[in-house]
């Protein structure tokens, strides 16, 4: 996500941390030593709660490239979006469940030390089982607050799944969207008559969310529908791989187009994309063959396919252009640009 910084890699996803979140450190920083603690013990569980979405998606296939800590919490970008009600389910429900597990387990032992009402006072740093109590309200909260029943938070996917069974996806979709909004308005109604900005800010957010939700619900639904053949332009440049990349370069210029097919005697050998050649450029200079730094290995679509499946591909190989063939021939190449056209058009109607 843009204006985010690694801090660190587990499981082969890379932990982010937007700047937007620094800012609060900062603020809760003149807060003094007690506000740090609740900030780090924020930032730990936000994090745990997410890595807990992502390895259940992982067991389904799903790669998550990256978690990005927010103020309000954490986002697990994943490569596509689980195909069946049963993952997201289960997905979706993982985070949660972390955070209650942990609630439990700090419940008796804090009550044992501290005594039946201790849950319910104000919150202080002035002992171990004072702070550790901290532990429990923010793992009761975040529980709490992503079960709320709509998107985008954990239970509005919790509710499309179990809808979807009964109803189908865009319907599920629908209602789990609906429930965002008024959740929103309460949440804003709530903001605005305590002054509170804090909530204001998380209205909007989810509001704009939620709608971002159904937008992305009617797009899968749209791509589904559609071929690649359906809008497959004919017109398209191929390159040899005895090409230079001088040539790749005055290509470029020519066509407009930026990813490009490798073709050798009418047979598919290769591809690259405008991010090989800049990269290749700046290493090697614009005398290099096309054949020594082409991908081999690289997706390829039917024009038959439905443009959902160009969609995963792209996103699962983290790439913007996929050619078309028919067995070694190409029919053409599809772009990011061109199912972003489609986005467009959804967006627009809506
Ligand atoms: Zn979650």
């Amino acid at each position: 996500m843009k204006g985010s910084i690694r801090l660190f890699k587990i499981f082969d996803i890379s932990i982010n941390i937007h700047v937007t979140f620094l800012l609060l450190l900062l603020i809760f920083l003149s807060g003094g030593l007690k506000w740090l603690f609740l900030i780090v013990a924020i930032f730990c569980f936000v994090t745990l709660h997410e890595l807990c979405h992502s390895l259940v998606a992982k067991h389904y296939g799903i790669n998550v490239r990256e978690i990005t800590l927010l103020p309000i919490g954490g986002i697990a970008s994943m490569t596509k979006i689980p195909d069946r009600p049963s993952q997201e389910f289960f997905i979706s429900i993982a985070g949660p469940l972390f955070n209650i597990l942990v609630v439990l387990t700090l419940f008796y032992p804090l009550r044992y030390v501290l005594g039946p009402d201790v849950l319910f006072h104000p919150l202080s740093t002035k002992s171990w089982p004072l702070t550790i109590a901290y532990i429990y309200w923010i793992n009761l909260i975040l529980a709490a607050f992503n079960l709320i029943p709509a998107f985008p938070m954990d239970g509005g996917r919790v509710l499309r799944a179990l809808l979807a069974v009964k109803i189908g996806y865009q319907k599920a979709t629908k209602i789990a969207v609906n429930f965002g909004h008024i959740f929103a308005l309460l949440f804003a109604y709530l903001g605005i008559t305590r002054f509170n900005l804090m909530l204001i800010a998380v209205a909007i957010f989810i509001y704009m969310a939620a709608s971002g939700e159904e937008l992305q619900a009617d797009i899968k639904e749209t791509l589904k529908k559609f071929r690649v053949r359906d809008i497959l332009s004919r017109d398209f440049y191929t390159l040899r791989s005895d090409s230079t990349l001088a040539k790749v370069l005055e290509t470029i210029f020519h066509s407009h187009q930026e990813d490009f097919p490798i073709v050798d005697d009418g047979k598919l050998v290769g591809f690259i994309t405008r991010q090989d050649i800049i990269t290749n450029i700046h290493q090697f200079g614009m005398e290099k063959n096309v054949r020594d730094i082409m991908r081999r290995d690289f997706p390829k679509v039917k024009d038959l396919d439905p443009l959902v499946h160009v969609q995963n591909l792209m996103q699962e190989n983290d790439i913007r252009a996929i050619p078309v063939v028919r067995g070694d021939e190409v029919m053409g190449i599809i772009t990011i640009e061109d199912i972003g056209r489609i986005y467009a058009m959804i967006s627009q109607r809506t």
